[in-house]
């Protein structure tokens, strides 16, 4: 027999579904059904209110509306910042700080699969100034 700590443990995971505000964009994301989300202070999260739910990749499925997506770039231009180009929600996009996976906007999921929600802040207006002192 093994063991596992609880923290290995994987949490129960349930598909959640969401979108943009006109419902052009639509997406399936696997997640715990008790979300723990970021709340990040950098520029651009600051003015959209974001609250990321970050997942591999293979875990979110874009159900429709890519032809909807624009895409706004800034900095360094890692960060893909996917919005509808009808109603101007961002959904979900490819953040910097994970370029290989997927930021879920929270605010943008449909509520009935959501058990609870941990918002935990993230410094990211610190990590980009700590950056930009290391150079390009
Ligand atoms: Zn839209």
């Amino acid at each position: 027999m093994t063991t596992a700590k609880a923290a290995d443990m994987p949490a129960t995971m349930v598909v959640h579904t969401g979108g943009c505000h006109c419902g052009k964009v639509r997406f399936e994301v696997t997640a715990p059904a008790d979300l723990e989300v970021a709340d990040c202070n950098c520029s651009i999260c600051t003015q959209s209110a974001y609250l990321h739910l970050i997942v591999p990749a293979e875990r979110f499925v874009l159900l429709r509306g890519r032809e909807s997506l624009s895409t706004y770039t800034f900095n360094t231009g890692v960060a893909k910042h996917h919005f509808c180009a009808t109603c101007g929600v961002k959904s979900f996009y490819v953040p910097r700080s994970h370029p290989d996976g997927i930021s879920v906007n929270v605010r943008c999921l449909d509520p009935a699969t959501i058990v609870s929600m941990q918002v935990k802040p993230f410094d990211g207006r610190r990590w980009e100034e700590a950056r930009e002192l290391l150079g390009p």
